[in-house]
């Protein structure tokens, strides 16, 4: 057993078969929830949140960890440390005792905070009002707009995947989306307005679905979010807040990105267990279904997380621009539009 595992095995709470879990790391997570009195509720049709545990064991395969050199252990720690305890103070803004004190922001305001998040490492930003539909099953959030965010993920990293340093790229995008967002949230809460980050893994609402409402990029087949700078090598947050006035923009101009993916389904003919659909499936909560989750985990976790999807997508490599410019457009595709509505009303419920 190397150090890096026992390491995990004592920060990472453990599930029901008695190994680390991240789901019942970010069930601790969710009761602090229970420190607000009302909260935005789902919609009845929203989906769970998909678990990272395989259903039955309760807990995360930690083989891998035990095959690394001490040089790449040591590596992984520099990161998980970091990403876990930036989680952690992430969850402390939800400690249900900040009152707000402004509810418009100026445009030098949003100036400075965008400012900060691309100082940090942020890649893109947009903003959305939240769905009811993209909120988890019995989950909720304190406010109903939200700022969503982009980190890039290194090319020549992520193009090795599934390896340790496509793993550890991954980590490190996680990590980033941590920090930035507890910087901002505290720019935020500085300046009088309500800010809680979302985890960075797993989380209260669906980012991939509000980055496309918010006009960040379009999901591919893959069920991943392409944007025109990092294709699909990227990884998403959001902060929820009380802002009322956010740059909200109605249309996305990057929903052709669908007609190709009709085309291409590169993902769909790599992918190496099948997981990915022959086209996405209508949830009834407004989303898509891409993957067969439950195919997809256990070799996501045999293999470092995977990624092939994502690493072989065209958009990930040869770039937006270029398949745009080339793309002449596929009238028989099948159309899939995320709708910022139905929002269905701003009733607040009690957490069960
Ligand atoms: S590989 Fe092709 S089908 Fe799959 S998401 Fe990328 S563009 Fe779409
Ligand atoms: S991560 Fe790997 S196993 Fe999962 S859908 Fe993508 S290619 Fe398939």
């Amino acid at each position: 057993m190397t150090i890096v595992k026992q390491v995990f095995e004592r920060i990472i709470p453990k599930g029901r078969a008695g190994s680390p879990s991240l789901d019942t790391m970010l069930a601790k997570f969710d009761k602090e929830l229970e420190n607000f009195a009302a909260l935005i509720p789902p919609a009845p049709e929203s989906k769970p949140r998909t678990p990272f545990d395989t259903p039955g064991e309760g807990g995360a395969d930690m083989s891998r960890f035990a095959n690394m050199t001490p040089t790449q252990a040591l590596s992984v720690l520099g990161i998980m440390g970091p990403l876990l305890w930036n989680m952690n103070q992430s969850s402390k803004f939800y400690d249900g005792t900040f009152k707000p004190t402004q509810y418009e922001a100026t445009p030098q305001f949003m100036a400075e905070l965008e400012a900060t998040a691309y100082k940090a490492g942020a890649k893109d930003i947009k903003y959305v009002r939240v769905p009811n539909t993209a909120i988890f099953q019995e989950k909720g959030i304190p406010h109903q707009y939200a700022i969503v965010f982009t980190v890039e993920m290194d090319k020549d990293n992520m193009e090795t995947a599934p390896s340790f340093e496509a793993f550890r790229e991954v980590a490190k995008g996680y990590k980033n989306l941590a920090t930035i967002s507890n910087k901002m949230s505290r720019l935020l809460r500085q300046n009088g307005f309500a800010a809680y980050p979302g985890t960075a893994l797993g989380g209260l609402t669906d980012y991939c679905y509000l980055a496309e409402l918010a006009g960040l990029g379009a999901i591919g087949y893959h069920g991943l979010l392409i944007t025109p700078d990092e294709g699909a090598r990227l990884r998403i947050n959001t902060i929820y807040t009380n802002i009322t006035n956010l740059p909200i923009e109605t249309e996305n101009e990057h929903l052709w990105v669908r007609d190709f993916c009709a085309m291409c389904k590169k993902c769909i003919r790599k992918c190496p267990v099948d997981a990915i659909f022959d086209q996405p499936v209508p949830r009834g909560d407004g989303g898509m279904q891409c993957i067969d989750h439950d195919s997809c985990r256990e070799y996501f976790n045999k293999n470092y997380g995977c990624a092939i999807c994502l690493v072989e997508c065209p958009f990930s490599h040869m770039g937006y621009e270029k398949i745009k410019a080339r793309f002449k457009g596929n009238p028989n595709a099948p159309q899939f539009r995320i709708l910022p509505e139905p929002i269905i009303d701003l009733a607040q419920i009690e957490v069960v």
